[in-house]
């Protein structure tokens, strides 16, 4: 647990200052930060940031002599004059409970007494941004804080992915008119899914929706086509392709491009590539209806339908996932009890 403690700041002065303080704070991986002096504007702007861009970063007001009594970790303050990071960050990398300290302009001499550590970025003067940035990134805390909005790194240019949460998914399924059947294997789906990524590295708002939304095209056809009508409602509801390609990455376990022509798709393969969108193919194939069964017995369904050429993919599908994200299948089909 990281908490900052942010000493001295003056609301009319510091506004800027102390928002990139908690932004940094945020970013770099501290739970939670503690200003001195209230400020609802500051507040409101970090949870807008927290409620977009992901995580539970907790922003608190209060004295902060008390905060620092009544904390029950290490206390490390960022000073120009401390002892420089190289020689410390070793150490202070294993403690698990640490509140940094940093201040705004001439800090009390008590604190110096008072913390476990005073810590140099540089004994040099510059700022709490830079000094707090440098010592949470050498500390190496940082989390995978996944949100609504999600940044597609760009080598040039600008991509963020808008990612539709739950009761908006649900909301276009019934837009669209899926009936209770389509709705309960879908939330089922998701299920299924959220429980397989846990055990891996995979964005667990991604998973929800494009489980939630994988089958949305079976609202015009239950044939094979029903995965590219899916990807078109979705393009012209304006989600992102990323979105859009569950509907199309899941159907079959993933189709090559060659099956695909003899199905008479459009031109294109069918697999599933992101580790979401495979979590979300091999979810949908463990699931008859709103049950989760073994792969050996969708394998038996697939033989019987005449698609026995597909079933050695799903399988390699599935226990590529058994591995990646260390699931059972026993612990997904307590799902089916729920
Ligand atoms: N003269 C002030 C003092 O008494 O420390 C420094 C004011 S400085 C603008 C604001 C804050 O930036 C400091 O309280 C400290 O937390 C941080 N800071 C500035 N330079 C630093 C450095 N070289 N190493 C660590 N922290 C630094």
């Amino acid at each position: 647990m990281i908490t900052v403690l942010r000493i001295g700041h003056r609301p009319e002065r510091d506004k800027r200052i102390t928002t990139h303080v908690a932004l940094v704070s945020r970013a770099f991986g501290a739970d939670k930060i503690i200003v001195d002096k209230v400020d609802d504007k500051l507040k409101r702007t970090i949870d807008n940031v927290s409620k977009k861009f992901g995580g539970n970063f907790e922003l608190e007001f209060g004295n902060y002599s008390e905060a620092i009594r009544k904390f029950k970790g290490t206390k490390v303050h960022l000073t120009m004059y401390g002892v420089p990071i190289e020689e410390k960050i070793d150490e202070i990398k294993k403690i698990e409970n640490i509140m940094v300290i940093v201040g705004s302009e001439k800090v009390p001499r008590p604190i110096y007494e008072m913390a476990d550590y005073n810590i140099a970025v540089k004994n040099q003067p510059h700022s709490e941004v830079s000094a707090l940035s440098i010592f949470l990134d050498r500390l190496g805390r940082e989390k995978g804080l996944k949100g609504e909005l999600k940044i597609i790194p760009q080598e040039k240019g600008k991509k963020v992915l808008r990612i539709p949460g739950r009761e908006e998914c649900l909301a276009l399924l019934d837009k669209y008119g899926a009936d209770d059947r389509l709705k309960r294997h879908s939330v089922m789906c998701s299920k299924v899914a959220l429980t397989t990524g846990k055990g891996c590295d995979s964005d667990p708002r991604l998973l929800e929706a494009g489980a939630l939304l994988h089958d949305i095209g079976r609202t015009v056809t239950h044939s094979i086509f029903h995965g590219v009508e899916g990807y078109k409602i979705l393009k012209r509801e304006d989600m992102d392709e990323t979105i859009a390609r569950f509907c199309s990455t899941h159907v079959g376990a993933g189709l090559l491009k060659n099956t695909a022509k003899k199905l008479k798709l459009p031109d294109q393969d069918y697999i599933p590539r992101t580790i979401e969108e495979k979590i979300v193919c091999n979810s949908d194939t463990l699931l008859k209806g709103d049950k989760v069964v073994t792969i050996e017995e969708i394998a038996e369904n697939y033989k019987k339908k005449g698609l026995a050429s597909e079933v050695p993919r799903l399988k390699r599908l599935n226990s590529y996932l058994e591995k990646k994200c260390n699931f059972r299948i026993e612990d997904l089909m307590k799902l089916n009890e729920q």
